[in-house]
Formats: C-alpha cells, sequence, structure tokens
C-alpha cells in the first residue's frame, strides 16, 4: 500500500514541504521527520496528541524520538519556563537553577559525583569521549556493532553496517556512516558484538594499551532494545577494571527505565554517563555525569586543563528550568506508574498477536518497547537488522498507522511513552496494531525468522 492510498487530509502539509525545498535541503533539518511523499507539520500539541495544520490529530508514541516524558505542553513546565523568560534566556553568567538541577541529577544517582551540561545527547556523547581521552591519554574507543549514540565522527562508526560491510564477526569492520570519515576514525573505533563475551573481550584484549574508554547502551535502541545481558557487561566492566579503561555509559535514552537510569538495575558503576533527552524537559539538552577525578579533565582551576569545554547555550536557564521540573514530576511514583502502563500496553499487544496469529515479538523496558517481525527475540544487531524489504514492510506499517488509525510512533517500530498515555491510548494502539498485523499478515509471516 502507498501511503497515497489514505485519505488523509494533507493540502496544508504537501503545500508546506514545496516551501520548505526551497530553503532546506530535502526540506528538512532533521532527516527523523521526513516522509516520503512529504513531512506533516504541527499546529499544535498538548499531551500526547498531537494536531497537524490539516486538523488530523494523532496519538502520539514517540514523543519526539523519547524527549518528552511528560507528553507536550506539560502546565507546570510552561508556567515555570514562562517565569524564567521573563528574567532571561541566557547568559554569559551562572544561574541558580543550573547548580539546583546539578543537585537534582546527582542526588538521584550515587555514580554521579560531578555532573555538566550540554546541548544535545550527540555533545554529551563526544564530550564523554574526548574527557575519557584526555584522562587516559589513549586514543581509541570501543563501541558496540549498531548502536546509536549521535552523529559525533568517533560515535558513528557502524552505527549502520549491512551483510555485506560489517565484516567477520570475530573482527567486525569499523564501518563510517558519513563519507568521507577520515581513516584514522575508523582505526580508532574498535567494534565488538553485543552480548558476546567471548569475542569482545578478545577485541579488547587486542587493543588494551590503545583503548581510553568502552561505550555501552546499556538498552540500546537500534542494536534491538534489549536489556545487556548481566554476565557480559560485568565481564565487561571488570575487564576495564583490571585494564584501567573507563566504562562509559550513553544512557540518552535509557535514563527513563528506572529512577536513576538503566545503570542501576546492574552491580557495575560506570566512570561517566552521558544523559539527554528527558531531562530537558522538552527543550535541547545533554550533560555528562560520573566520578569526580575522571571528570576533573574539564576543572577549570586546574593548573593544566587537559579538555577545556564550553558551550555558547549549555546550562543556559530555559532548558535548565525545563528539566528541573520535569525531573521532579518525573519522581519514583510517576517512574512505577509509566512503567506499568507500558507492561499494560504489552500485554495487550501480545494478546493482539496471538489473536492475528502473527510472529511478532516486543522487547524493551521501563517505559519503552519495539517490536521484531521475529519467532525468536533478537541478541544483538545482526539478528535485528531489517533488510530492505523488510524494512519497506515496517515503513508501509508506520503509514498505515500513521496516515489511517492516527498513530506516530518511532520509526523502528518502537514506542516511547509519556506520562500522559493513559489506558484509553493504549487501548487505541492495541486496537490499530491488531488491525495492521492481520492486514499484512501475509508479509509478516514471509521474513519472520
Ligand atoms: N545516544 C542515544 C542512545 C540516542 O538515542 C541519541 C538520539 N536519538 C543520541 C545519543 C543523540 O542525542 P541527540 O539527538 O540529542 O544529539
Amino acid at each position: 500500500m502507498s501511503s497515497h492510498s489514505y485519505n488523509t487530509n494533507r493540502k496544508h502539509s504537501s503545500a508546506l514541504y514545496k516551501r520548505a525545498k526551497e530553503v532546506m535541503t530535502g526540506g528538512v533539518s532533521r532527516n527523523t521527520i521526513f516522509r516520503r511523499p512529504h513531512p506533516f507539520y504541527v499546529a499544535t500539541a498538548k499531551g500526547s496528541y498531537v494536531t497537524d495544520i490539516d486538523a488530523n490529530t494523532r496519538v502520539d508514541f514517540a514523543n519526539n524520538m523519547a524527549s518528552l516524558i511528560h507528553g507536550h505542553a506539560h502546565p507546570a513546565i510552561i508556567d515555570a519556563v514562562n517565569e524564567q523568560m521573563h528574567r532571561g534566556t541566557a547568559y554569559t553568567l551562572g544561574s541558580e537553577v543550573e547548580v539546583a538541577f546539578g543537585e537534582l541529577l546527582v542526588e538521584r544517582n550515587h555514580n554521579f559525583e560531578k555532573i555538566r551540561f550540554v546541548n544535545s545527547g550527540t555533545e554529551a556523547v563526544m564530550s564523554m569521549i574526548k574527557a575519557a581521552r584526555a584522562y587516559t591519554g589513549r586514543p581509541k574507543i570501543a563501541k558496540a556493532e549498531g548502536a546509536y549514540h549521535g552523529t559525533y565522527d568517533f560515535a558513528e562508526i557502524s552505527q549502520i553496517v549491512k551483510p555485506d560491510n560489517w565484516g567477520d564477526i570475530d573482527k567486525p569492520n569499523s564501518v563510517p556512516v558519513t563519507m568521507g570519515t577520515p581513516e584514522n576514525v575508523k582505526s580508532d573505533v574498535i567494534i565488538f558484538p553485543y552480548n558476546d563475551t567471548e569475542r569482545t573481550l578478545k577485541l579488547l584484549e587486542a587493543n588494551k594499551k590503545d583503548l581510553a574508554c568502552v561505550l555501552i547502551d546499556p538498552i540500546s535502541h537500534r542494536v534491538g532494545m534489549f536489556p545487556i545481558e548481566e554476565d557480559y557487561l560485568i565481564a565487561i566492566y571488570n575487564w576495564t577494571r583490571k585494564n584501567k579503561v573507563l566504562l562509559v555509559f550513553d544512557e540518552v535514552v535509557t535514563y527513563r527505565v528506572t529512577y536513576s537510569g538503566a545503570q542501576h538495575l546492574y552491580p557495575v558503576k560506570p566512570d561517566m554517563t552521558a544523559l539527554g533527552k528527558i531531562i530537558g524537559g522538552g527543550f535541547p539538552v545533554g550533560a555528562i555525569a560520573g566520578d569526580a577525578k575522571v571528570m576533573s579533565v574539564f576543572d577549570p582551576t586546574r593548573k593544566i586543563i587537559k579538555q577545556p569545554h564550553s558551550g555558547t547555550f549549555s546550562a543556559n536557564p530555559i532548558t535548565m528550568t525545563a528539566g528541573k521540573v520535569a525531573m521532579e514530576l518525573f519522581d519514583r511514583k510517576a517512574v512505577d506508574d509509566i512503567n506499568n502502563m507500558a507492561d499494560i500496553a504489552k500485554k495487550q499487544i501480545e494478546e493482539a498477536i496471538k489473536e492475528a496469529d502473527v510472529p511478532v515479538l516486543i522487547t524493551g523496558a521501563g517505559s519503552m518497547f519495539r517490536m521484531h517481525f521475529r519467532y525468536q527475540a533478537p541478541r544483538n544487531y545482526r539478528e535485528t537488522y531489517q533488510c530492505p524489504e523488510e524494512r519497506k514492510l515496517i515503513v508501509d506499517f508506520l503509514d498505515y498507522l500513521f496516515l489511517h488509525e492516527d498513530i506516530i510512533m518511532i520509526n523502528t517500530f518502537a514506542c516511547m511513552l509519556a506520562t500522559t498515555i493513559t489506558q484509553k491510548e493504549v487501548d487505541i494502539l492495541t486496537e490499530s496494531l491488531l488491525k495492521g498485523f492481520k492486514i499484512f499478515k501475509a508479509e509478516i509471516h514471509s521474513f519472520a525468522k
């Protein structure tokens, strides 16, 4: 089914895209919002509902790629930000709210001795990698095949790989995402297969003299969105302790999973953690938090500043205000409630899968989950990988949900809940998925492995 087969109102979005194409490459500033034949443009959004400029209202399970933990336009966040705006939006001085927000996040996680704010998850991961190099004096990093960590050159390596370029599983290729990436970037990034202890430790061991850090997302979305296996993570952690290599976590997405992040599900202590998304309360944000000694590389009071670190809008009082209110609202009860709502959603969807008799598996943790056309849950990126034909089926399915059922999901076939999602929205999601499973049943069967 092409996306034109649905009678969605699209006149105004289609016209606006024509204008957008005149001024923005491909008509967009972030490829995420692009869809064929054109993106849709929002008129207004509130809670879990988004209305576009052609008056279509949809239920939002994407929440700006997992960043709006309280949905759209939360009144308490609006009030606090409004009030702050009258007192200025950015200064060449500090603000009390930045200190108070830092205190709040440090208090929530005993692995966070110090914190620094930046403007995006990409910037947080980049600053964290640079800090690891500055601290250890070594150039290389190791990361999991397929894991997404933002768009810093080094963090981007092997984020998108295919059977024809991923190489031998014993020594996966370092594949750049962006053409023109310098050779040394490739050679300074060691790629390991997720959840494969023997192969990963062998690869780390072979590079131990040059490694600054091992970068881990404990529930990596692109790898398949399942929690990392505990024995595997402990093996990596112990290896890093023995070899004085830093263990750094990317919790830009996974922080939402518990009150203190996914790291609290495991008996390990990362040296640093990159944060982003929900901690900005809907505004651009990132943060690096962790061990005080490691993070002293940023310290301007030191004789030698190993990593001079700044950013014009870092810790701006608007983001800090919105983030502080959002995280105060995301207390232990809110975390439990949203996770329970996700459990209810998963259970209902599993019933729909059974009723439709389709091979679909759900992975995830806390308030996030992802569906796979598989008989067996994947354990690594290669098992999660979707060939172009399967990818097309997912795009068709998501188009059906978006254009016919008025459901917004993440393009990997994932949902990231907000606290504004209630039983009513979960029922709408389940019923829409059930209809979709029935429509696409034959195709789903043909791709399930
Ligand atoms: N790390 C992970 C795990 C992410 O999912 C993302 C964004 N999707 C990033 C880093 C980068 O964050 P940002 O888009 O804010 O730069």
